[in-house]
């Protein structure tokens, strides 16, 4: 029999923000933006080198996103999935062209385009005759969403704990460490799980070599190697998807973020042999796939392919790069190294990176904070070379105030 408790959760009156609290804003926000700005109700013009996390990747109110969803918004905005979606068709079409894939599922988040990745991986092998193999390993520092299951793919105890015991199928094991992937391996491990550049867990790579060695690995088991680029997809790193960086392909890949450029969506691209067991019935969404959602999807991936863009992407970069790693040698007692690839970058610091984000704010610049003490800087892949400057000079300033400080307290 139950306990019998003090009172029901009904009698709480404890009080509470019209907004459930689960995050931890900072005090500001914004009326409007324009390109790679951000601007407060009172004309405050702030350098966005968040990106509402790796999302705007064609900066606020781009002319063609504007035009994309008004025009689809003047025909119809949803019809379910018990049609057929001519705006599906195209945008899977063109991700197919674009990349490995040779099917797509869409989504709204990135998620859920997890979760129909991982529902994919396990059914693959049902169907293949090994219900057992439903196993996924993962690696130290992921970060896969907020759902059940991909709080329990990311392994990171700070997202799972109070929310009972975490949804088995994951295993994780240290990131780079081919030696500690074979030794998971079991009968029950279906494939990999991997972002081939950790966000959330501070723009940490997987090395070339690492990832070439997990796809070797599931050729000789008959695992299935899975790609996590919500955050590193859509031109972020330089290459439309990170993988075709590397010389090998996955398949499965979820991709959501940048994909809407701030249009909520989110896709799971599949080869035709993994996604083989996925039949009518086997999964679906309401809203996955909505018409507005898939006409501004087909509008960012005609700027972001591009070859032209890709280019200015790593041409930035570059220059973003150099600047902050001259800073880093500059500025030692406060940034450690400056990691990452394209417009994914990040600042290893040495002082909490807390402080530096917020300290950078203060000097009207945008920024994100990530584990491992990094600083993110993920900018709208539009910025120009002159944007990237002015965040390289917001950055020095923030630097010196802090190694002015340090020395002062040293003197002290
Ligand atoms: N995967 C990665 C690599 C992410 O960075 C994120 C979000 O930050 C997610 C999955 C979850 O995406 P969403 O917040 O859209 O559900």
């Amino acid at each position: 029999m139950a306990t019998p408790v003090a009172s029901s959760p009904s009698a709480s009156s404890s009080p509470i923000t019209p907004v459930l609290p689960t995050y931890a804003r900072a005090d500001i926000s914004f009326e409007r933006g324009e390109g790679a700005w951000l601007i407060t109700p009172t004309g405050e013009r702030y350098l966005d080198f968040g990106a509402g996390v790796a999302v705007n990747a064609l900066g606020h109110a781009h002319p063609k996103l504007i035009a994309a969803l008004t025009e689809q918004a003047h025909k119809v905005w949803h019809v379910s999935n018990l049609y057929e979606v001519e705006g599906q068709k195209a945008l899977a079409q063109k991700l197919i062209d674009l990349t490995f894939a040779d099917t797509v599922f869409f989504a709204n988040s990135g998620a859920e385009a997890l979760e129909a990745s991982i529902k994919m991986a396990r059914k693959y092998h049902a169907a293949s005759g090994h219900p057992e193999r439903f196993e996924l390993i993962t690696f130290e520092g992921a970060f896969h969403g907020r759902t059940l299951a991909t709080i329990a793919a990311g392994g990171q105890q700070k997202y799972l704990d109070g929310f009972g015991p975490a949804t088995p199928g994951f295993v994780q094991v240290a990131l780079n460490d081919i030696a500690a992937v074979k030794a998971a391996l079991t009968d029950a491990t279906a494939g990999f799980l991997i972002e081939p550049v950790q966000g959330e867990g501070g723009i940490r790579e997987a090395s070339k070599e690492f990832i070439r060695q997990l796809r070797a690995l599931a050729d000789e088991h008959g695992l299935l190697l899975i790609f996590d680029e919500v955050q590193s997809g859509v031109g972020r790193t330089g290459h439309l998807y990170a993988y075709q960086d590397l010389g090998i392909e996955p398949d499965i890949l979820a991709t959501a973020k940048g994909l809407g450029g701030g249009f909520p969506v989110g896709a799971c691209l599949a080869t035709a042999e993994a996604a083989k067991g996925m039949t009518p019935g086997t999964h679906g969404s309401t809203f996955g796939g909505n018409p507005l959602a898939m006409a501004v999807g087909k509008a960012v991936l005609d700027e972001v392919s591009q070859p032209s863009f890709l280019e200015n992407v790593r041409r930035v970069s570059g220059r973003l790069s150099q600047g902050l790693t001259m800073i880093a040698d500059e500025y030692p007692g406060v940034i450690e190294s400056v990691r990452g690839r394209g417009l994914m970058l990040g600042l290893k610091c040495i002082v909490p990176n807390t402080d530096i984000q917020k300290a950078l704010m203060g000097k009207g610049l945008l920024t994100v904070a990530a584990g491992d003490n990094v600083v993110r800087l993920l900018p709208p892949l539009i910025i120009t070379e002159d944007e990237a400057a002015d965040a390289v000079s917001r950055i020095e300033a923030v630097c010196a105030d802090i190694a002015a400080q340090l020395a002062d307290k040293k003197e002290a």
